[in-house]
């Protein structure tokens, strides 16, 4: 599959759900993918793209930073506080807050730095133990907590499990959102971002469907 097709594929999603035209921004995920690839996308025009991992990114996006102008680039992977100043530097969005001391270590060097990248807080909607993520039940006074701290929540994202359909997800993180006052959705990968879109989501996380399998991955 293609940038355009995803493009494509989105766009009548959008209509096909009602959907305001250009209303889900396409995070392309190139975490794990090699560089010519990535290249192959952002020669393309594409300019949002998504790295689970802070030390990959610091390795390969202030080079392409200098080349493409406004990128716009979120970190969707999971966060230790040893590496938040650093993400906090290099992303414009964190999708993965979904602890209090994080958040009390992202609202300390917001303060330092005088700019903090957009955030959202991941909920483990599925309950999974090896899945990171707040619990569902600890949302609302977790969203309450970080508006404290003066943060910038735009909104919620979730990692559905494997074995289930994502629906029931989908719209559990909409309910929760819209709960809490927040327009903001990171929901929906390859598999699933048409029917992600159709409950709402404003930022779909795709990967392989764009740049093909993660080839490079059995070898990290
Ligand atoms: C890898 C990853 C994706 C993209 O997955 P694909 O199935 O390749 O689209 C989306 N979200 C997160 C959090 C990821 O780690």
């Amino acid at each position: 599959m293609s940038l355009s097709e995803i493009e494509q594929r989105i766009a009548a999603a959008e209509v096909v759900h009602g959907r305001e035209a250009g209303s889900t921004l396409l995070i392309a995920v190139s975490k794990v993918q090699p560089n010519d690839r990535v290249k192959g996308v952002l020669d393309q025009g594409h300019k949002c793209f998504g790295e689970n991992r802070v030390q990959e990114a610091a390795s390969k996006w202030p080079e392409f930073r200098q080349q493409f102008q406004g990128l716009d680039l979120h970190l969707i992977g999971p966060l230790q506080s040893n590496k938040a100043r650093q993400a906090m530097e290099l992303f414009d969005a964190i999708h993965s807050l979904d602890r209090p001391k994080l958040a009390r270590t992202l609202a300390r060097i917001a303060q330092d730095l005088g700019k903090c990248p957009d955030i959202f807080v991941q909920i483990n909607t599925g309950k999974e133990p090896q899945k990171a993520g707040l619990m569902p039940e600890d949302t609302d006074s977790f969203v309450a907590e970080c508006r404290k701290l003066d943060l910038p929540v735009q909104g919620l994202m979730s990692i559905p499990p494997n074995d289930e359909p994502a629906s029931p997800h989908f719209e559990n993180l909409a309910n929760m959102a819209e709960r809490n006052g927040l327009s903001g959705l990171s929901m929906g990968m390859s598999g699933d971002f048409e029917e992600a879109i159709r409950y709402g989501a404003t930022h779909v996380r795709v990967g392989s469907a764009i740049f093909g399998d993660r080839i490079f991955e059995v070898k990290r």
